[in-house]
């Protein structure tokens, strides 16, 4: 198996496995309670804490609440500060967020508020004079992506929150699910009031997410119940989750691999764009505006579909466009914000490099890959329009 989808998830560390075998074995206590077996758990959870917040660059330890995973944190974020101004109705975001955030803001649209949905240029970079056009006092929130799931192109978060503090009070909540572990990330030096992240994308379990609440931002609790989490997140903690997710953050902190990674993905990126003339690259050829383990690529003229299954046969895996977008033929809303052209749009393929990949699995895919496009070529209906291509950049 050659796994080139690590956007969608990541394999659990084996480093993350060990650090919680003994939280599915041994300690199963409750942290709540007062004996010493729910003492150990709750150490166990602070721990963790403090390493997601150093991951992170989080001020304090206490501005990191776990939750089940990034789309619940962009549901809080989102909600729980709405419910913290109810006298404002404006929402900014982008026309390119994952659907955990575009699909609550399509909702709360239907419930009252007004949602400026901020553009991207055809690489995928956002509209930053629309973003400060868009500003108003009765902006509640933005919320931004700090990665794009699809594209890897990365939004200047820190100009955003400097635009976002000068021109509203409104809070700022930033989507860092696909950049954490990825990138290194200083929450400290940004002007980000809410973050959200998930484990299973750095290699930590499925299952656990965390929220980081700047201090002084305070929502009200997405679950009611008891006081868990400080009374801001009721529900009995999910220690082996959360022991995970703090080994992945230390994991990501100290073991870096983002240089390993980025060579694989120029390598494989760059071979594909030399040597296949109906790729086309969707998203700045600048690569330090894209996340270091992305390319999305269209073949154009072919569809995204059967270049999948064929890899999938060769036991590749990949993703047409994002994961959740797999039981779908609309082109993806990232692509279209792009102004990607359909038949490009349905022949993109997202390749995500991870930490456990080889430059022999790099040079296998590479191997593989050009004999599909062929194939897939020869049975196009779209004839014409590809010899011209082929001519052009054969
Ligand atoms: N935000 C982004 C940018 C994502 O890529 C994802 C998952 O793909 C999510 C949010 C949702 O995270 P989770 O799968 O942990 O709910």
């Amino acid at each position: 198996m050659i796994y080139l989808d690590n956007n969608a998830t990541t394999r659990i560390a084996p480093e993350v496995a060990e650090a919680m075998l003994p939280y599915l074995t041994k300690f199963f206590g409750n942290p709540s309670s007062a004996h010493a077996l729910g003492r150990e758990m709750k150490q166990a959870v602070e721990n963790a804490r403090q390493e997601v917040a150093e991951l992170i660059g989080a001020a304090d330890a206490s501005e990191v609440v776990f939750t089940s995973c990034g789309s619940e944190s962009d549901n809080w974020a989102i909600n729980g500060a709405l419910a913290t101004q109810p006298e404002k109705k404006h929402i900014v975001t982008t026309q390119v967020e994952h659907e955990a955030v575009r699909n609550l803001c399509q909702q709360l649209e239907t419930q009252g508020y007004e949602v400026s949905w901020i553009g991207v240029n055809s690489e995928g970079e956002l509209d930053m004079e629309g973003l400060r056009q868009a500003l108003r006092d009765d902006t509640a929130i933005v919320s931004v992506m700090l990665a794009n799931n699809e594209t890897g192109v990365l939004f200047p978060i820190s100009e955003i929150g400097q635009l976002v503090r000068e021109r509203t009070n409104a809070l700022f909540h930033v989507d860092g699910v696909q950049a954490v572990g990825k990138l290194p990330i200083d929450l400290k030096s940004w002007q980000v009031d809410l973050f959200a992240l998930s484990g299973h994308k750095f290699h930590a379990p499925q299952g656990i997410g965390a929220l980081y609440m700047r201090r002084g931002v305070d929502l009200p609790s997405f679950i009611v119940g008891g006081k868990q989490e400080d009374g801001r997140r009721a529900g009995t903690s999910a220690v082996p989750g959360i022991v995970g997710l703090g080994a992945a953050s230390r994991l990501a902190r100290l073991e870096d691999d983002h240089d390993t990674v980025l060579d694989l993905r120029n390598l494989l990126e760059d071979s594909i764009l030399n040597e296949i003339p109906n790729a086309r690259l969707n998203g700045p050829a600048d690569r330090s505006k894209r996340l270091p383990n992305t390319s999305n690529i269209s073949f154009e003229y072919v569809e995204g579909q059967n270049i999948l299954t064929h890899l999938d046969e060769a036991g590749i895996y990949v993703s047409t466009g994002s994961a959740c977008h797999s039981s779908s033929h609309e082109s993806s809303p990232t692509l279209r914000a792009m102004n990607v052209p359909y038949t490009a749009a349905q022949g993109s393929v997202r390749f995500s490099v991870g930490r456990y990949n080889t430059e022999a699995e790099i040079r296998e895919t590479l191997t593989v890959l050009p004999g599909i496009i062929k194939k897939l070529v020869d049975m196009s209906p779209y004839e014409n329009e590809l010899k011209a291509l082929y001519a052009k950049r054969g």
